[in-house]
Parts: structure tokens; sequence; C-alpha cells
């Protein structure tokens, strides 16, 4: 904990004395540390594919420049590294617009089933050569919620995504949705949208921090999926704008479940 002290002299009518102010600064100080580490990961996320295209230039235009079977397997290498960073600033840039907005509760009249559906046919090509299948359940009515369809196609985006990704290769993706009168967390009714893999899931430890920026559970994995560490951090801030709750759940070696409940009271615009 951190205090900034102020002392002052003050005149009563019982003679001089002094006054001492104590200001609890922690949130501050907390604030400027969390502000500082996410410069300096995002350098250095930035720093890694920038380094190895610079190495690919060099050979390009040394070693390799009168070689077209290795001119041609460097470029590809390039290309990769290019995407990376696409996606790194792609993603932070997704990020800093839904913080920036998180005070705002999006409320038009969004069709849940609908932004899964897209999800599952953009995921189609990636979740084949997987080997995953994804089985939907939902009811036969839709299920509408007050929010932003894009931000929630989002959500279901990174959270499907990330459990094809993750989930083990011929394995299952079980993608639920459905309405509950009332959700206890939420002290009303709601909708919940759940998504489970089969894959080797995490230690419950790392639950409380998965949604910190850059929080990995296994960085050499995540890197070689092509994961930025973003993701469900924006599944986070997006949920919040639309004052639900994200539950997650794993077991080693059980698969692991994401859990997001949105509100379904309230006006959809
Ligand atoms: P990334 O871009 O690395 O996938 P995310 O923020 O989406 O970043 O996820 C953070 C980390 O959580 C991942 O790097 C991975 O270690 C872990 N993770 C996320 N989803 C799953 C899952 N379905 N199964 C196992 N691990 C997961």
């Amino acid at each position: 904990t951190s205090f900034v002290v102020t002392v002052s002299k003050v005149e009563t009518d019982s003679g001089a004395g002094a006054l001492l102010c104590f200001e609890d600064v922690t949130h501050l100080e907390q604030a400027g540390q969390m502000r500082r580490d996410f410069v300096a990961n995002v350098s250095h996320e930035l720093r890694t594919p920038l380094t190895a295209l610079m190495g690919f230039i060099e050979t390009l235009q040394g070693p390799a420049k009168d070689d077209a079977a290795a001119t041609a397997r460097f470029l590809g290498f390039m290309q990769s590294e290019a995407h990376r960073m696409e996606r790194l600033v792609r993603d932070l840039l997704s990020l800093s617009r839904v913080e920036a907005e998180e005070r705002v509760r999006p409320m038009d009249r969004v069709d849940l089933g609908k932004c899964i559906g897209s999800v599952l046919h953009s995921l189609r090509a990636v979740s084949d050569s997987a080997g995953v299948r994804i089985d939907l359940q939902q009811p036969e009515t839709p299920v509408i919620v007050p929010g932003d369809f894009d931000l929630l196609t989002q959500v279901a985006t990174n959270l499907i995504e990330n459990a094809v990704k993750y989930g083990a290769q011929g394995k299952v993706v079980h993608v639920t949705l459905e309405t509950t009168p009332h959700a206890t967390e939420l002290r009303g009714p709601a909708a919940i949208l759940t998504v489970r893999d089969e894959g080797p899931g995490f230690d419950p430890l790392h639950i409380p921090r998965l949604t910190e920026r850059f929080y990995r559970v296994d960085t050499h994995r995540s890197r070689e999926m092509g994961g930025t560490g973003l993701g469900l951090a924006i599944v986070k801030h997006i949920v919040n704008r639309h004052r639900g709750r994200l539950r997650i759940a794993s077991e080693p070696g059980k698969g692991a479940e994401f859990k997001v409940i949105l509100p379904a009271g309230g006006r959809p615009g």
C-alpha cells in the first residue's frame, strides 16, 4: 500500500495544530505499473516478428540472393511473421476500442444464434483442417439479448477459435446456447453461451489470470497456433460492457469450459 502524506499547519480556537492528510494512492501506482508492463509487453510482442523479418531480409540480400528456392521459402516465413504483426495490431485496436467504451452498454436487439452461425461459417475451414467437429445445441426459438452484434460475434469467435486451436485434433467442441429466467450471477433472466472442448485443458490456478493481456498458459503453443495472448482479455471487456459474467472451468486433461452469461432483461432497443 502507498500513501501520500501532507502536513499542514492549522489554527484552531484552542491554539495552533497540525493537520495530517493520508491519501491512499495504491490504485494509481498499480495503474501506472500496469501501463508500463503493457507497453513493455507490446514492444516485446512486436519486436519478435520484426527481428525475424529483419533477419530474413538480410539473408535474402546476402547468402540467398541468387537462390530462387530459398527466396520462395524465406518469403513464406516473412509473410507469416507479417501476419502475426497484423493480428497483434488488430487485437490491440479491438482491445483499446472496447476498453475506451466500457461504460456504454450497447442495446441493439441481438440474435445470439445468428452470431454463432456466422462464427461457425467463418471458422469452418479452420475447424475442418484441425479435424475438429463443432456440435451446436440451441433452443428452437431465437435467443435475443440487448447488445452489439459485432462485439458478441467477436466473443463467440475468440472462444470457439480457442476451443478449436487448443482442443485436441479429431475431437468435438460443444457450443451451447440456452436461456434461463433467473441466473444467480445476474439476479435476473439471462442467455448463456457455453463453449466446451475436449482438449488438454489447464490447471485451475491459471483461471484468475487468463483474461489478463498477454497471459498464456503455454506461450510456445499459443505462438505456434498464431495466438496474440489478447483474445480472452478482449472477451472479458466485451462481456463487461454487456454487464455479463465470464465463468471459466478446467482441469488438466479434461478440456476447458468457457461460459458467457448475458443479461437478457432490459428493453432491447
Ligand atoms: P491466445 O491468443 O494465446 O490464444 P487468449 O487470450 O485467447 O490468447 O488465451 C490465453 C491463453 O489461455 C492461451 O494462450 C492458452 O494458453 C489458454 N487457453 C485459452 N483457451 C483455451 C482452451 N480452450 N484450452 C486450453 N487452453 C486455453
